[in-house]
């Protein structure tokens, strides 16, 4: 059996889909984590991978019987301004395989050098940006939220020019797809109707096969994909997650996170928080993203009006009302998230109310967002709110609003209200300090603090009490201000 059983379908699309390129081989390569449990998933051989042979493959030195190694074209809306030309510039897609799940799913290389893609760069990653990759996307789906994976790590040996030479990887990415937004914007900037056709086709018989059904599959297609983003941009905020470049080339059609460059999760709560040192007008900030989503999206129904109908009205027609229901599928899954972070299950408009206002109080005291929402749980419990006061720089909001909220939740219904709590609160995220420090150590080669991070966010919800130093707040000298892309 051959150690990745390929059944490739992309590289069978039309040929401007993409460019068949070779990864570029590493010089000393080795291997920092391949991931056994997501392996064993999708069906590879696990100890056939988990070997000197694997790692020709992870580092892109050998190319695995069966692979077809492609770079992507895709086009993009990058800040507001639209890209015609971006493409995977660093990354090649080795093939796809379906797993135990009956999904399929592509493994690509990110890293493994450049591609007719590559414009200016040298489609080499850093290190960091590949430990950074693995420890976010696996922390993300240990919390439940839909994403790309990480399945193997590598350093391969060589120097890649940044600020300064720096430590190169490759990271083996699987993604349900990586069809973009961008994609569909590739075809339709070019007036090839027929290859955003084509992409309609293939995006539907692999992520929304349902909507083949619909009298509109192509409006299907756009309200699926709607009603996904709409709860992804939900899930993300819920945890206090910023994306930080939500660029239609980094939005995907399936639904996953995708592109995990300046991703950060907040410490301290401020809507307007933004870690990404190129988003200098905070257009990707925290409370951002709903909104910016929309925008997205609409960008995306553009690329299918003539798809949708002949009748250029009647078809934007079409689209609008399916747009209009993004505010509504995020505003409510929102809602209904925040409400069960404070341990109410069926929210109504007073719940959304006093969310808003512990959301204030906290953005006043400079509370860290994890763990208000952690020990309100606890509080809850106990009925001692000590710990939570102490996590406001000043607590006169926070008094009154503990004590409207256990009004809020009967005596008789507080212990679901824990539960349901500490279901959903993390006590652990890839806190920003921890991951730079776990960044700074793979550098010196030092991989020990990369294993026990990843160890401890597999169970983001459990406390683990030899773990303690990953759950607390930075104290003010180990602040993360700003993340970086992955360049
Ligand atoms: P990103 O900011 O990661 O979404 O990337 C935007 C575009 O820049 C994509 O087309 C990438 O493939 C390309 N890109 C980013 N970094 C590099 C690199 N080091 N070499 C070549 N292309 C790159
Ligand atoms: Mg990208």
């Amino acid at each position: 059996m051959p150690p990745f059983p390929f059944d490739n379908t992309y590289a069978k699309l039309p040929d401007l889909f993409f460019q068949r390129v070779d990864p570029r081989p590493a010089g000393s390569p080795v291997m920092i984590q391949f991931n056994r449990d997501l392996a064993g998933k999708l069906g590879l051989d696990v100890d056939g991978l988990d070997s000197p042979e694997g790692l020709e493959y992870f580092s892109g030195n050998r190319i695995p019987e069966g692979a077809d190694p492609i770079a992507l074209a895709y086009a993009g809306h990058q800040f507001g301004g639209f890209s015609p030309q971006l493409g995977d510039g660093r990354a090649l897609l080795l093939g796809e395989v379906v797993g135990q799940d009956g999904v399929r799913r592509d493994i690509q290389l990110k890293g493994s050098g450049p591609t007719p893609f590559s414009r200016r760069g040298d489609g080499l990653s850093a290190l960091g940006p590949v430990i950074r990759e693995y420890v976010l996307s696996e922390a993300m789906a240990a919390l439940g939220v839909p994403t790309t994976r990480a399945l193997a790590a590598v350093a391969t040996g060589d120097r890649v020019a940044r600020e300064s030479m720096l430590p190169g990887g490759v990271f083996t990415r699987v993604a349900q797809s990586h069809i973009r937004i961008g994609t569909f914007q590739f075809f339709a900037a070019r007036g090839d109707w027929g290859n955003v056709g084509a992409l309609a086709d293939y995006a539907i018989g692999r992520h929304y096969p349902e909507t083949r059904e619909a009298d509109n599959p192509y409006l299907a297609l756009l309200a699926g994909v709607i009603e996904k983003q709409a709860k992804l941009i939900a899930h993300w905020m819920q945890l206090g997650f910023i994306h930080g470049v939500m660029n239609t080339d980094n939005i995907s059609i399936s639904g996953e996170t995708i592109d995990y460059g300046p991703c950060a999760f907040m410490d301290a709560y401020h809507p307007a928080k933004v870690f990404s040192s190129i988003d200098q007008n905070g257009r990707y900030a925290y409370a951002q993203q709903g909104p910016i989503g929309h925008w997205n999206l609409v960008r995306f129904a553009e690329t299918l009006i003539p798809l949708i109908d002949n009748d250029q009205e009647k078809a934007i027609e079409l689209a609008e009302g399916a747009l209009d229901r993004y505010p509504e599928i995020h505003g409510e899954a929102l809602r209904a998230r925040y409400a069960e972070k404070i341990g109410i299950e069926s929210n109504s408009e007073n719940d959304w109310e006093l969310v808003q206002q512990l959301l204030s109080a906290m953005a006043a005291g400079r509370a860290d967002f994890t763990l208000v929402f952690r020990h309100l749980s606890g509080a809850l419990e106990s009925g001692d709110d000590e710990l939570v006061e102490s996590l406001f720089s000043d607590s006169g909001a926070i008094v009154s609003w503990m004590k409207s909220w256990r009004e809020r939740i009967p005596e008789d219904e507080r212990a679901n209200a824990v539960a349901l709590m500490r279901r959903i609160n993390p006590v652990f995220i890839p806190r920003n300090h921890r991951v730079e420090e776990v960044i700074a150590a793979a550098y010196q080669g030092d991989y020990k603090p990369f294993r026990s991070i990843n160890a401890v966010l597999q169970n983001p919800f459990l406390e683990q009490s030899q773990s303690v130093e990953y759950e607390l707040a930075p104290n003010p000298s180990e602040v993360v201000q700003s993340t970086f892309c992955g360049t």
